[in-house]
């Protein structure tokens, strides 16, 4: 049986700066945020949100199998020019590790899983591809919480991360879950126990009124047509102080 903190630590032997687990579960919450998201149209031009719906809930409809997903933190600047490529690099590494080491990675003596066979899995490895919610995982995974700006915030890191997946289908330990999203109609309780709670700066900042909605509206946000805003991030205080503490 994995531990989580074996993955983590072979994770962090890579390079990640971070790495969290879940467990593989439907994110039934997240489902019916999104249904409502894409129903009013605020998910713009990305059609492809449209399909592969219950892929892109449920991580054991894209991997058969599917036991858990860890999730992998990398900060921008150690990123190359394609950040893709350096994380999917990353997690190829990662996996062989996993991958080689099917037997107990626990302290436990107990050899009843040593021989657990490692089947070969369909594609299992993502980084801002693939119908997956990754920011929901990474919050599940214990890593942080996504802010009123639509992105993910580490809890040492800030948000100026890049996030990379592997769903794993091996035994492994018991996990503490996390918080479950809140509805749409109840958007603000998301925030409640997080910085955002009484911060708007990012939403006052965005120059086409991208976070008004009171959710992310993509037909408005730069971001997703030219990939060169970060007016939102630049103006979280959060990321003034995350840089400090780095
Ligand atoms: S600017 Fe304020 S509301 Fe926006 S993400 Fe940062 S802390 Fe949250
Ligand atoms: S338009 Fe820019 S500031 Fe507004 S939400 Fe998109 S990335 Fe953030």
């Amino acid at each position: 049986m994995f531990s989580v903190q074996w993955i983590r630590q072979q994770a962090l032997a890579v390079g990640f700066d971070d790495c969290g687990v879940a467990h593989a579960e439907r994110l039934d919450d997240d489902a019916a945020f999104m249904e409502q998201w894409v129903a009013q149209g605020l998910h713009g031009n990305m059609s492809y949100l449209e399909r592969n719906r219950e892929k892109r809930y449920d991580p054991r409809e894209l991997v058969p199998g599917a036991t858990a997903v860890v999730v992998c933190v990398l900060r921008y600047d150690k990123c190359r020019r394609d950040y893709h490529r350096t994380i999917k690099s990353m997690l190829y590494q990662l996996d062989a590790l996993l991958q080689s080491n099917p037997s107990d990675s626990s302290s436990s003596p107990d050899t009843s899983v040593s021989s657990q066979t490692v089947s070969p899995l369909p594609q299992h490895l993502f980084c801002d591809s693939a119908p997956f919610l990754e920011r929901r995982w990474a919050v599940k995974a214990g890593l942080g919480f996504i802010g009123r700006n639509h992105q993910f915030f580490h809890h040492t890191l800030g948000s100026m991360v890049h996030l990379g997946e592997i769903v794993i289908d091996r035994a492994i330990e018991t996990i503490e879950t996390t918080e479950a999203i809140a509805p749409i109609k109840t958007i603000e309780s998301r925030f409640a126990a997080t910085p955002c709670a009484d911060c708007h700066l990012c939403e006052e900042a965005c120059p086409t009124g991208a976070l008004r909605n009171p959710v992310w509206d993509a037909t408005r946000c730069i971001a997703y047509t030219t990939h060169r805003c970060l007016i939102c991030q630049q103006a979280c205080p959060l990321n003034i102080v995350f840089r400090c503490l780095m």
